[in-house]
């Protein structure tokens, strides 16, 4: 093909900027998350400017001051950080799309890690969606710097003279739209910061009244923090919720970035468990409330915060792309979630079991849905079992050292001590065993053979048979569990699950006591009666009826009878009611 011209693609500004201001972001309150999140940045520089040895002033504490005005139907935020000179106005300001933020961070990058949030250069923009007029008044910590005044009135024109601001630092004024006036209402700001910018790590005031936490927990170190403290944070988020069973603080920056704290909430039909619960943040602004992709799939039901400046975002920050690091945080979590499930197996049995109910969903679900996982979990998956066992095993004393390949410094929250305590008081949970144990327990009386319920209720003949019989059942009777049997089919081909109403064990029946004795009044064998009696009430002569005698000789004696149905036979009329 013949090239007919090569070109650069021209922007006009006034095409493109009706277009950043409207659509870019879809909700327009995201503007005071973009100006305060400029604002933090700007307090987070002058620290490392100051660390670095480039200034000798006093820094003095940070903080963002909000004030609204709703007769002039105005807004400004002000901080005490780098400020701007003239030149940088220009530069970074009327420079759509440049964002000093890379940049500055290669530069100052060995002077503190504070994180930077800008990174587009789009953000300040966003204010345009909001406002009529946008001012700037802004004094730079740079020797000999003079204070300036912006001002810009949505259009591609702006004005740059000299302003009396004299503090260092920038006040951004914004005169809303009239259809915006809400944004100069105290409460609207107040649920606007509480929603966004909680958990920034400087304290933002309206007025004189500080309105954010400030501290986020999930960016401190483990250590630092007491269950009492993940309690109340759980609380926090989530109040007027039951606590949750155990939760795992992700504490990572290798080979990516991953902080937060999650929850295994106590699963109640009001949760949803289809739709993620995880808040998402990126350096402790508030992303969305749906990072699906970031989550495991069997995780969902999870609660808490995870904060990763890693997570690409598109500039509207709302909608995450499903690339590579987001698969491999997906993992990551994971494997942290396998790990924190593993020491609390090896350290608290007890503990474990307590919350196996619920957590052994998010298990089942994970070995069905994920192999890796399921690799990782999968010698501590456990079942309630009628066999007496004796108590779970006190914690070593020296716990076995995990083979990990992870090098960053990750740490794990204990569960609650007061659930440690309860059990220790009294081991009153209900017996548990792993498969595998099951296997070994059961292997003279039957190799390779599972017998399991999966209705405590409706199966309650069987089982006490069974049991009575000396047979141990384990008990697959949760929601989750109708996946699950199908699973452990798979993954275990040599052995044969049977439902305690499927077939009869071999030793339960009683080969001496036929079923053919004749009976002196009607002269027919049993059999015979029986086979009449279905034939007859199923108005059906052409079934296949075997009847065989059950053992009596145990305590409670055996049931007067019991019809079984081939684990084959039933499993196809489940298929057919689906
Ligand atoms: P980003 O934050 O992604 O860099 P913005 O459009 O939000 O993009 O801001 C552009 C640039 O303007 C920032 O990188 C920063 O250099 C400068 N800036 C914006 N607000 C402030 C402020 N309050 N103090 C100092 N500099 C600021
Ligand atoms: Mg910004």
């Amino acid at each position: 093909m013949t090239m007919l011209e090569q070109g650069t693609i021209s922007i006009h500004t006034e095409n493109i900027f009706p277009i950043i201001k409207k659509w870019l972001y879809s909700d327009h309150e995201i503007f005071l998350r973009e100006l305060i999140s400029n604002a933090v940045d700007a307090m987070q520089k002058m620290k490392m400017v100051s660390m670095a040895g480039e200034y000798s002033g006093e820094v003095g504490e940070p903080e963002v001051v909000i004030t609204v005005d709703k007769d002039n139907k105005q807004l400004t935020i002000t901080d005490n950080g780098i400020g701007m000179t003239a030149d940088e106005v220009k530069q970074y300001i009327t420079q759509v799309a440049f964002s000093s933020a890379e940049e500055f961070v290669e530069k100052y990058k060995d002077s503190g890690d504070q994180a930077i949030i800008g990174h587009f250069g789009l953000g300040f923009y966003s204010s345009f969606m909001v406002a009529q007029k946008v001012e700037i008044d802004t004094l730079s910590y740079k020797e000999g710097a003079e204070a300036v005044h912006w001002s810009c009135e949505g259009n591609t024109d702006y004005q740059l003279e000299a302003s009396e601001w004299n503090q260092r630092g920038t006040k951004i004024t914004l005169t809303l739209m009239e259809e915006e006036i809400e944004y100069a209402e105290e409460a609207r700001i107040k649920s606007l910061v509480k929603t966004y910018c909680d958990f920034l790590p400087v304290p933002i005031k309206l007025g004189d009244e500080q309105i954010n936490k400030q501290k986020a927990p999930w960016k401190e170190s483990p250590s630092n923090l007491t269950d009492e403290d993940y309690l109340e944070f759980y609380r926090y988020l989530y109040p007027f919720q039951e606590d949750p069973l155990l939760w795992v603080h992700l504490n990572t920056d290798y080979p990516f970035i991953v902080n937060g704290i999650l929850y295994f909430p106590k699963l109640k039909p009001d949760i949803d468990v289809t739709k993620g619960q995880i808040k998402l943040f990126c350096n402790q602004v508030f992303v969305s409330d749906n990072c699906e992709e970031v989550i495991p799939q069997f995780l969902m039901p999870l609660q808490g915060v995870i904060d990763s400046s890693d997570i690409p975002l598109n500039v509207s920050r709302s909608f995450l792309q499903n690339d590579r690091t987001v698969r491999r945080i997906a993992d990551y979590i994971a494997k942290k979630v396998g790990d924190r499930l593993k020491a609390l197996y090896r350290d608290d049995r007890d503990a474990y079991i307590r919350c196996w109910q619920d957590v052994g969903t998010f298990v089942k679900f994970g070995s069905i849905n994920n192999d890796k996982f399921k690799k990782q979990i999968e010698d501590i998956l456990i079942y309630r079992t009628t066999a007496e066992l004796a108590p779970a095993p006190e914690p070593t004393a020296e716990p076995a050292i995990e083979n990990s390949e992870d090098t960053t410094d990750d740490a794990w929250a204990d569960s609650p001590t007061d659930a440690k305590e309860e059990a220790s008081a009294a081991s009153s949970e209900p017996p548990h065993t792993t498969l595998k144990e099951y296997l070994e327990r059961n292997q003279e009386r039957h190799e390779n053979q599972v017998y399991y319920c999966t209705d405590e209720v409706n199966q309650a003949t069987y089982v006490s048979l069974l049991k009575n019989q000396g047979l141990e059942v384990l008990f697959l009777d949760t929601f989750i569990d109708t996946h699950f049997v199908p699973f452990l089919e798979r993954e275990y081909t040599d052995v044969k699950f049977a439902r305690v109403d499927a077939d009869l064990d071999e030793t339960l029946i009683d080969k001496d006591q036929a079923a053919e004795i004749v009976d002196p009044t009607t002269n027919q064998t049993r059999s015979e009666i029986i086979k009449a009696l279905f034939e007859k009430s199923l108005d059906n002569s052409n079934l296949t009826i075997r009847t065989e005698a059950l053992k009596s000789d145990t305590p409670q004696g055996a049931p007067p009878a019991m019809v079984l149905l081939p684990e084959s036979a039933r499993r196809m009329q489940e298929m057919m009611a689906m």
